[in-house]
């Protein structure tokens, strides 16, 4: 619907497995010293020597998390490799390595698959990890994509979900919602285009919150500055169901509560005009909207001076004893317990 696919049409038969693999895979390159064989043999070798290793898996499916009617291919390929690295760097980690497994069926030409592969490709050399392996085979409905990521942390640098403690900052990275909205807008002009194939839709309006749906970006360099600030946060999680639930995952899996701030919450401009239009809360949106995958973490109060008035970061509250439960403090100053949908607007605990 989004971009013209061009006519060529190969079928995958022709090439046949081997072939399909070595024609999609050919013009990767190594780039992690850790690589010591990739594609090719029974399995990958890798040597992380002196550090520990993270490993973290996603499966995507067609028609559930995915629809290729507004979804690209080529972003779709982009995509499945940003979604695993985020959860790398949520471990304070350096992406190093992938596997790539697809199942097809044979309603995708050769050429479709290359464009998934095109962006695989941008992704790992964007990211420098290498595409080290994978697995190929045939699925009778739609496409799954299986995308495996590795990387490398030093053991005192490793950053888990447990160690938030009361009085330590909440931080997130970015701006938030624009995932979210993005796909309101795809899907709003997919029931468009259904009624009326010859109106091309206008997205130029919306181009930073459509890209934040169909290209988000890992944030390596969230990594890349705190390691520069030497901020070692306590607590981390990426964020790709939404502010809320994430919070909630930190205060359970660290047993503690937080305030949250609704002033702080970071929107892009373009968030809030296209909440406007469609009638939402921007502050819902942020906190239950999903696919932004920004970092979310907690840092100890000294590292305030560090951290404040960065433009990539944004302190948005506080953590709590667990006792005190995690809430949303609004900008009417009522407290509202948060909870994975966003707030509860009841106010019952
Ligand atoms: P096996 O029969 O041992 O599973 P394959 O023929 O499936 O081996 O794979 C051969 C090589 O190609 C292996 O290195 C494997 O990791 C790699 N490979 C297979 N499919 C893919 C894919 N879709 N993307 C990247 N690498 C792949
Ligand atoms: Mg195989």
């Amino acid at each position: 619907m989004l971009e013209n696919k061009n006519n060529e049409r190969t079928s995958l038969e022709k090439l046949g497995e081997f072939g399909l693999i070595d024609h999609l895979t050919q013009g990767f390159e190594i780039a992690q010293k850790s690589t010591i064989k990739g594609i090719g043999d029974d399995a990958a070798v890798l040597n992380f020597t002196d550090k520990k290793t993270v490993l973290t898996t996603d499966l995507l499916v067609e028609g559930i998390h995915f629809d290729l009617s507004y979804m690209p291919l080529k972003h779709l390929g982009y995509k499945a490799v940003m979604v695993n690295l985020s959860d790398v760097y949520a471990m304070n980690a350096t992406a190093t390595q992938v596997t790539v497994s697809i199942a097809v069926s044979n309603r995708f030409p050769l050429e479709a698959l290359e464009e998934l592969y095109a962006g695989i490709a941008t992704a790992c050399k964007t990211f420098g990890v290498d595409l080290v392996g994978g697995d190929t085979t045939s699925s009778k409905t739609g496409l799954i994509i299986s995308v495996t990521a590795l990387g490398e942390v030093e053991e005192n640098k490793i950053t888990y979900r447990s160690g938030a403690k009361p009085n330590d900052l909440l931080v997130v990275s970015g701006d938030l919602g624009g995932a979210y909205m993005g796909l309101q807008v795809l899907e709003r002009e997919k029931e468009v285009f259904k009624v009326n194939p010859n109106n091309q839709p206008d997205l130029e309006p919306y181009s930073y919150i459509v890209e934040r749906q169909l290209k988000p970006e890992a944030r390596k360099d969230i990594v890349a500055l705190l390691q520069q600030l030497n901020v070692q946060p306590t607590a981390m999680i990426d964020i790709s169901d939404g502010l809320s639930s994430e919070i909630l995952h930190l205060c359970k899996n660290s047993n503690v509560g937080c305030n949250l701030y609704e002033d702080k919450i970071p929107l892009d401009p373009t968030v809030i005009s296209a909440c406007e239009e469609f009638k939402v809360d921007s502050t819902m949106i942020a906190l239950s909207g999903g696919e932004d995958y920004e970092l979310l973490f907690t840092v100890d109060q000294s590292a305030f001076p560090k951290i404040k008035g960065n433009p990539n970061l944004s302190i948005i509250g506080h953590i709590t004893q667990a006792s005190e439960g995690a809430h949303l403090i609004t900008r009417g100053e009522t407290k509202i317990p948060l909870t994975a949908q966003g707030w509860n607007s009841f106010g019952n605990e």
